[in-house]
């Protein structure tokens, strides 16, 4: 977190602005989770963290769900657009000259030691590009770019389904609301008047479900009636990259001039500043 400040004063411009909005709260389910967030608020108090005890979270907007427990607020905490996050990412590549080729790798092969460029990216075009750096970032096609190389990381496929709601149009619908919510595990967050997205569900595989969806929209039964009876107005879903046995994320330098950073599973966008960071530490090292 400690990064994004700069980042965000990085990346905005007039024409593609950005902001970080805060803070973030978590509601406890049950008496042993609010008492791990008192200690975790005593703890860590400097980094902005602050207990919010059973009651004290009034809101003058739409009410919050059940929270008989209180909650945690992390006071730097918060939200990117991330649609405005890429849009940022894609102007700074440009004014940086970086040039972008839109194709698949089909293959990496390891060519002879002595030679200056190591490796061969086999493009989906039937060309090949030659270099002597690799950053594999493919996710879920990390796998099958590695193995042949003799280096395994299994990945397995975390669906995730998110939800934009329709509530009824009050122009202090959220009013008095955190940047974003967590209830249930799951992240609330106001769009604008009378829109919120929803999200995530953890469902391992390809293929969404509907019976999670429910138990999203619904908070598990701990909806309040305004939230259960507001109609989707979106829809949509992507695939995570999970590590097999392995702790999310993958962020290792294989052999001179190969390096993974991907795997980043549920906070790929959340840690993309602690990762650029970390893979410009071993591109300084490997030149
Ligand atoms: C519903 C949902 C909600 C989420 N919410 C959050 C959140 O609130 N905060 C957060 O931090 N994270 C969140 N995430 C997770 C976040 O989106 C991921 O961690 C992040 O996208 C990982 O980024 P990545 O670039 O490593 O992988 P990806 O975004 O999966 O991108 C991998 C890219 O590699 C490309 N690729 C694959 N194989 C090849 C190949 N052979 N050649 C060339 N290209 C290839 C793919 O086409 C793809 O574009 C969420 C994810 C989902 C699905």
């Amino acid at each position: 977190m400690a990064l994004w400040p700069s980042w965000i004063n990085a990346l905005h411009t007039q024409k593609h602005p950005l902001k970080l909005h805060s803070p973030l709260m978590q509601l406890a389910k049950s008496e042993a989770e609010a008492s791990r967030m008192q200690e975790l608020a005593e703890h860590r108090a400097p980094l902005g963290l602050e207990r919010s005890p059973p009651n004290s979270i009034k809101v003058q907007g739409l009410c919050l769900p059940k929270n008989k427990f209180g909650g945690l607020i992390s006071h730097h905490d918060g939200r990117v657009d991330p649609l405005a996050l890429q849009e940022c990412l894609r102007a700074a590549l440009l004014k940086r000259s970086v040039k972008a080729i839109q194709e698949s790798v089909l293959r990496v092969e390891r060519r002879a030691s002595t030679s200056p460029k190591r490796w061969r990216l086999h493009l989906a075009s039937g060309t090949h590009l030659d270099q002597h750096t690799i950053v594999i970032s493919a996710a879920l096609g990390s796998e099958a770019l590695l193995q042949p190389l003799g280096h395994c990381r299994p990945l397995e496929p975390i669906l995730g389904q998110v939800l934009e709601l329709e509530v009824e149009s009050e122009s202090n619908n959220w009013a008095g609301w955190p940047a974003v919510l967590v209830s249930h595990g799951f992240n609330l967050i106001p769009r604008d008047r009378n829109h919120l997205w929803i999200g995530a569900t953890l469902e391992p595989g390809e293929q969404p479900d509907s019976a999670s969806l429910k138990k999203m929209h619904t908070l598990e039964g701990d909806a309040p009636n305004w939230l259960k009876s507001a109609s989707v107005s979106n829809h949509w879903h992507g695939l995570r990259g999970k590590p097999i046995d392995r702790p999310a994320p993958l962020l290792e330098t294989l052999e001179p001039g190969l390096i993974l950073a991907t795997g980043h599973y549920r906070n790929g966008v959340l840690l993309a500043p602690a990762t650029a960071e970390w893979v410009g530490e071993q591109l300084k090292t490997s030149s």
